[in-house]
């Protein structure tokens, strides 16, 4: 990025949000255009869509805590595809084994999510 458009964008950041300007000007001292892929998931403070507490949350917003939670449901949900645990595995079998260890470590029951067709004991 040219380091006009750079500003230009980081004005953009600051009328949004003071915290995603701070960030952004912290980054920009450090590195050229990796800036995103070496910051934390986790970056902003703000109410967690999960446990309504003021915390470090992602874009959901949820916490560390309330994604690794939703990660878990959508397994348990067999939404594979669309929890980081299990998207990168290819065969049924690998997924479904992923979901029996959450279930057997955390137990059968959604933790965050609210799927009443949901089944915990299948
Ligand atoms: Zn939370």
């Amino acid at each position: 990025m040219h380091s006009f458009h750079r500003l230009l964008f980081a004005i953009i950041l600051a009328l949004q949000h003071l915290n995603k300007i701070l960030y952004y000007i912290y980054f920009l001292g450090k590195t050229n255009d990796t800036e995103c892929t070496l910051m934390s998931e986790f970056q902003y403070e703000g109410e967690c869509h999960g446990c309504f507490m003021i915390k470090k949350v992602n874009h959901i917003p949820f916490c560390e805590s309330c994604n690794s939670k939703m990660k878990r449901d959508l397994v348990r949900q067999r939404s594979y595809d669309y929890s980081e645990l299990t998207a990168h595995l290819s065969s049924k079998e690998a997924k479904e084994n992923v979901r029996k260890n959450i279930i057997s470590m955390h137990g059968p029951k959604l933790e965050i999510v609210i799927d009443e067709k949901y089944e915990p004991s299948n």
